[in-house]
């Protein structure tokens, strides 16, 4: 459903946020573009025969990078707004999933994406533990490629508590990860990766971990997983203890893991996904940018679920950024003193949503900032809103004065998504109808479906049973 891209494209009149090392926060660039790679950057570039793309007065920037997202509750919007994290787990992870067909995870994990993009959000790591069945796992494969977005779809581990699971063993799950990665491993090499999301610590044993993370370094695939929420705060020291992790390895939230621990994925090469809005809604505690930057490691940000607010990245740079600026005002004002100076940075910020994000998920050497021979993942901001009158330091304007409707063009790989501020190649009445039916159909189902029993359910969704219960 995306334009083929064509040979050389030239964009011209923007005022660039680069994100590159040595070069300044934002300056006046022309890019080209070939193959769907930068091939220079630079003022009054020739067009020569290149398609110019005319950006005049935009800001042009690095795609943002999404590292954390469950795309698969883009069909329950909204549902989760005045949620608790147990409600969420009993009311989503134990509920509303047990509803979802495989039709239902496409519409979702596409209109999920194209959301994304249309947001300016060129890479995503897509967190799908909605795999209910092997149809629903391909479902879930196709429709993240459909969309043209770039990143990684995470094969989830967790093990729905079904009435009749499709998978009747750990065995069986990991064996299913395994077909589709072969399956994977035949396609044409593109913009997706196939990866696993692992089942949180203390849902299952530290053998199911372990094969967990055999089956996907056996086959390439990079990792994800929940780590250090309240109810099992010592995940990552877990891992570590047993040797299991590595720089594959892309932590979530981590809120409650110990100074030592965030030291621990520093070594091992692993990166950590902040989703600042989930963590100070659901009481997970305080996002940890601030104490992971005192470790030495760069935060990157993600959106996490659109089943509770919205889809954008402006959103989370701006609730981490506040979030941590007032973490460290704090202590001052405690002492009855005003901060004299505030900090992180807004550029600090964007680094988060673009390079820290694109190093995150391994591809800091194709994309998260503007650079020859990195691919062609660029966005542009419209600046003739009223909110640009006048206009505001380009680097402050992104962070904390843009908004999603701003976007105007997004291209993956040198690919237009999104142009002069459209979805390219899509029928947005067409996919309202199909998501609509879908939240109907999981609305309708949840409303008749009773309540799991812990005394009927695998021996993990047992486990997350009785935690939920606990609260
Ligand atoms: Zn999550």
């Amino acid at each position: 459903m995306t334009s083929t891209p064509p040979t050389r494209m030239l964009i011209r009149g923007a005022t660039a946020l680069t994100l590159a090392p040595g070069r300044p926060p934002y300056e006046k660039l022309d890019v080209l573009i070939e193959g769907g790679r930068i091939a220079a950057i630079g003022q009054d570039i020739p067009a020569g025969d290149a398609q110019v793309l005319d950006a005049s007065g935009q800001l042009l920037l690095p795609g943002f990078v999404d590292t954390h997202r469950h795309s698969w509750q883009t069909g329950i919007r909204g549902v989760a707004a005045d949620w608790s994290l147990m409600e969420y787990v009993r009311n989503i992870r134990m509920g509303y999933a047990r509803a979802y067909r495989p039709e239902d995870v496409h519409a979702s994990v596409l209109v999920g994406a194209l959301e994304a993009i249309d947001a300016g959000i060129t890479s995503m790591c897509d967190f799908c533990h909605i795999m209910n069945s092997p149809a629903h796992a391909d479902a879930a494969v196709d429709a993240f490629s459909a969309s043209g977005i770039r990143g990684i779809l995470s094969y989830g581990f967790y093990d729905v508590p079904l009435e009749q699971p499709a998978f009747c063993s750990h065995a069986e799950r990991l064996a299913d990860a395994a077909r589709m990665a072969r399956t994977f491993a035949s396609r044409p090499a593109g913009v997706m990766a196939l990866g696993t999301a692992l089942t949180e610590g203390g849902l299952v044993t530290s053998e199911q971990t372990a094969a967990e993370v055999k089956v996907s370094r056996d086959h390439g695939l990079r990792m994800t997983a929940h780590m250090g929420t309240l109810s099992t705060p010592d995940t990552v020291g877990r891992m570590n203890n047993a040797g299991l992790l590595g720089p594959d390895i892309l932590h979530v939230h981590c809120n409650f893991s110990s100074d030592e621990e965030l030291a621990q994925i520093r070594d091992s090469g692993g990166a950590v996904s902040v989703t600042p809005e989930t963590e100070l809604q659901m009481g997970m505690g305080f996002p940890v940018t601030g104490r992971l930057l005192r470790a030495g490691l760069r935060p990157s940000l993600g959106i996490d679920i659109v089943s509770d607010y919205s889809g954008d990245m402006f959103s989370q740079m701006r609730i981490a950024l506040q979030t941590e600026r007032a973490l460290r005002n704090e202590p001052i004002l405690r002492e009855r003193k005003m901060p004299a100076t505030v900090s992180p940075t807004v550029f600090d910020a964007l680094q988060f949503a673009t390079i820290d994000g694109a190093a995150a998920m391994g591809l800091a050497h194709e994309v998260g900032s503007i650079e020859v021979g990195k691919a062609a993942d660029l966005i542009t901001l419209r600046t003739d809103g009223l909110h640009y009158m006048p206009p505001a330091e380009p680097v402050a304007a992104a962070v904390l004065q843009a908004r999603a409707s701003d976007v105007c063009h997004v291209m993956v790989a040198g690919r237009l998504l999104k142009r002069d501020g459209r979805l390219v190649g899509w029928d947005l009445a067409s996919l309202r109808a199909r998501i609509g039916d879908s939240a109907r159909h999981l609305r309708d189902t949840v409303a008749s479906q009773p309540a799991v029993s812990t005394s009927t359910t695998s021996a993990y969704s047992s486990a997350i049973a009785s935690i939920v219960d606990q609260h």
